[in-house]
């Protein structure tokens, strides 16, 4: 089960770690061949090392479309070493045998990401590469093949444990690692090309990710669980420095992304906070200092906050880090955080602090995946928006310019709450949060419950819901739910409308006195 190495082939477009990885392999003993840049590299280092096309007999041509693809290499990555009719095959036509395969590719995803323009982005397309790494991984029971700068060290180590010699179970292991690369490769080709010609549902789809943490556990401790990236650089969880504190969990993740979803929705103008607990916003304010806005977000609903998740909009600074360390909390997450901060927060050793270099961009388009059993749905983000312009004034009276602000920051978080979604809000702070019922009216009801208790919590005289607005995610198909908001003192709402009895619940609105206005689109969140 031991393979020998004799030979290698290096050919790299990353060339981290090459020199020092082909300095080994000479040491070995192992025979270097290499293609154009990679050979110059390794030439420059000092290196003796032999062209691929001295090998095949032909040069490097049509810009490098064509340096590997030939029988020389091919069937060097392919021969079954213990098959005579091989080795004849090897022999006949002065085939060498390559025992090691050091390959990565065009910088492809790269140049996607960096927003190369269509012809840049189809010359970034490696063929030769993925042609050598799928046949040596076939050829996994005699060749090794190494896709990942990372695995240089393991490769070295597999060297040194067997005395110059591969092992099967390594270079099974490898040779997954290489067909998920080239799967990941190919889905990233596709996925673009979709993109580029405008196809939203192509016939096929291919996903693909990239490890970035192995997780304790899943939603719940029997489930195993690994987090995966998708090559994207935009800023978000799976991009966040942490800075400090415990592994993230995976309901920690789901749950900060929830959170910085949101407040992203504020921009960085003025400062924004969002206190997310099981996907949820237990809380949400904006205005005045970032510290008001955390004290302002967690005075909506202080039971839920406990053992939360905080993501703001700005840098963390010190006294906000004070005010959020004055209880539990698992997560803090923030376009960057000052020494000051990082000193506070030093002393929490639980508390996991995730800082990310921007706010992500809440309608930079996207695809949004769910798995049912057996298959997958895909739609686009739910990046659609609704200007103040864009609002129909439904009732007799008009929203006041107070009102108006507060319905567009009710209905801005009310879209980050799982349907269905009751939110009522007061001067940029969310009052009552009603989420995730299966009947609008119930989401209602909660809402109005939450808004009491926030009231005894800080020992208002009344309700905060008194003369605060109401968001609904999507219409109200009865005059029930709006009424039971209307009972709890809200004065003005924002829905979509489209409801068959629309005119009994826009009636329902005047007759209280209410003030509504329609936005033409529903933001559902399951
Ligand atoms: P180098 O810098 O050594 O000139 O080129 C290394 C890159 O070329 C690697 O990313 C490798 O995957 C790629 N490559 C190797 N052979 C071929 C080929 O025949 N065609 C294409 N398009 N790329 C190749």
């Amino acid at each position: 089960e031991l393979a020998p190495l004799r030979r290698a082939l290096l050919s790299v477009s990353d060339k981290t770690g090459l020199i020092d990885l082909a300095r080994a392999l000479d040491a070995r003993g192992v025979e270097l061949l290499s293609t154009g840049g990679s050979a110059r590299a390794l030439r420059e280092a000092g290196l003796a090392v032999r062209d691929v096309s001295e090998v095949t007999g032909f040069p490097e041509m049509m810009d490098g479309r064509v340096k590997t693809l030939h029988p020389k290499v091919h069937g060097g990555l392919l021969a079954v070493r213990g098959d005579e009719s091989h080795v004849a095959a090897m022999d006949e036509h002065g085939i060498p045998a390559i025992d090691l395969l050091v390959v990565n590719l065009y910088p492809f995803e790269e140049t996607v990401a960096k927003g190369g323009d269509y012809e840049t982005c189809i010359e970034n397309i490696d063929i030769g590469g993925p042609a050598m790494i799928r046949a040596a991984a076939k050829n996994h029971a005699d060749v090794c093949v190494v896709t990942d700068v990372e695995d240089y060290d393991a490769l070295l180590a597999e060297l040194d444990a067997h005395d110059g010699q591969t092992g099967l179970p390594f270079r099974k292991r490898l040779a997954q690692t290489a067909y998920a690369r080239t799967a990941a490769y190919d889905a990233a080709v596709s996925t673009w090309m979709a993109a580029a010609i405008g196809e939203t549902a192509p016939r096929r789809r291919a996903f693909a990710g990239s490890l970035a943490q192995t997780l304790r556990y899943g939603e719940n401790p029997h489930q195993k669980a690994a987090f995966y990236t998708d090559g994207s650089d935009r800023p978000g969880v799976a991009t966040a420095r942490q800075i400090q504190g415990k592994e993230l969990s995976y309901n920690n993740i789901n749950d900060t992304d929830a959170a910085y979803e949101l407040v992203a929705e504020f921009g960085g103008d003025a400062p924004a906070c969002a206190i997310i607990k099981h996907a949820n916003p237990c809380g949400v304010a904006t205005g005045g200092s970032l510290k008001e806005a955390y004290a302002r977000a967690f005075d909506c609903d202080r039971t839920s906050a406990f053992g939360g998740i905080v993501a703001l909009n700005r840098p963390l600074d010190g006294a906000t880090a004070e005010e959020i360390a004055r209880i539990f909390t698992e997560v803090v997450i923030a376009p960057g955080a000052d020494d000051d901060a990082r000193a506070v927060f030093a002393a929490k050793k639980n508390l996991r602090l995730l800082v990310t270099d921007a706010l992500p961009d809440p309608r930079a388009p996207r695809l949004a995946y769910r798995q049912v059993a057996g298959g997958l749905l895909v739609q686009d983000h739910d990046s659609g928006f609704v200007s103040r312009d864009d609002l129909k004034v439904a009732t007799k009276r008009a929203p006041t310019v107070q009102e108006l602000d507060d319905l567009m920051f009710a209905w801005t978080v009310a879209r980050h709450v799982k349907s269905n979604a009751i939110v009522y809000a007061k001067g940029g702070q969310t009052v009552g949060v009603g989420a995730g019922q299966m009947s609008r009216l119930d989401s209602a009801l909660i809402a109005a419950a939450k808004a009491g208790r926030m009231g005894e919590a800080l020992g208002l005289a009344e309700s905060p819901a008194k003369g605060s607005v109401v968001a609904s995610d999507a219409f109200f198909p009865f005059a029930d739910g709006l009424m039971e908001a209307a009972g709890a003192g809200v004065t003005a709402v924002i829905q979509p409308g489209g409801s068959m009895r629309d005119d009994e619940v826009i009636a329902a609105a005047d007759e209280a006195g209410l003030a509504m206005v329609l936005t033409g689109m529903r933001h559902f969140r399951h």
